[in-house]
């Protein structure tokens, strides 16, 4: 097989690339994003890159008023759990949300790409970003 390694590492290698890539089980058909090496329900190793739409619903989110380093000036933003319209749930930041009333489990969203995340000294590894914005 010539499918790159199903590590985390090439998820945000693809990210960096503008897509959003999970992994899909060649035997059982089941979705992992991010990838993961091994199948969890068959075992099986024999798995496909799948580009997914980026498009899902808001299952449940939290607004953050105090960030994390690498996020330092966009507070307030929210901080989602998103299911994707293929199956699989994420985690993702929707960095124009700044008050629980601005959004509701069950809202549109789609996936954007940070194409020039910015340099923390001292952080590692430092990869690019994405983040969700309401449809
Ligand atoms: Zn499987």
């Amino acid at each position: 097989m010539d499918e790159p390694e199903f590590s985390v590492e090439n998820f945000y290698k693809f990210v960096s690339e503008g897509k959003l890539m999970g992994a899909r089980c060649r035997r059982c058909g089941k979705l992992m994003v991010p990838p993961r090496p091994v199948c969890p329900e068959c075992y099986s190793r024999d798995l496909e890159w799948v580009q997914l739409s980026g498009r899902g619903t808001v299952e449940t989110f939290t607004i953050i008023h105090v960030p994390t380093v690498l996020l330092e000036g966009k507070e307030p933003y929210a901080v989602a759990v998103i299911r994707l319209d293929e199956g699989p749930k994420i985690p993702g930041m929707l960095p124009d949300v700044a008050s629980p009333g601005q959004l509701k489990i069950g809202d549109r969203v789609r996936v954007e790409f940070d194409r020039s995340p910015q340099k923390v000294p001292g952080s590692w590894p430092n990869w690019p970003r994405y983040y969700f914005v309401k449809e």
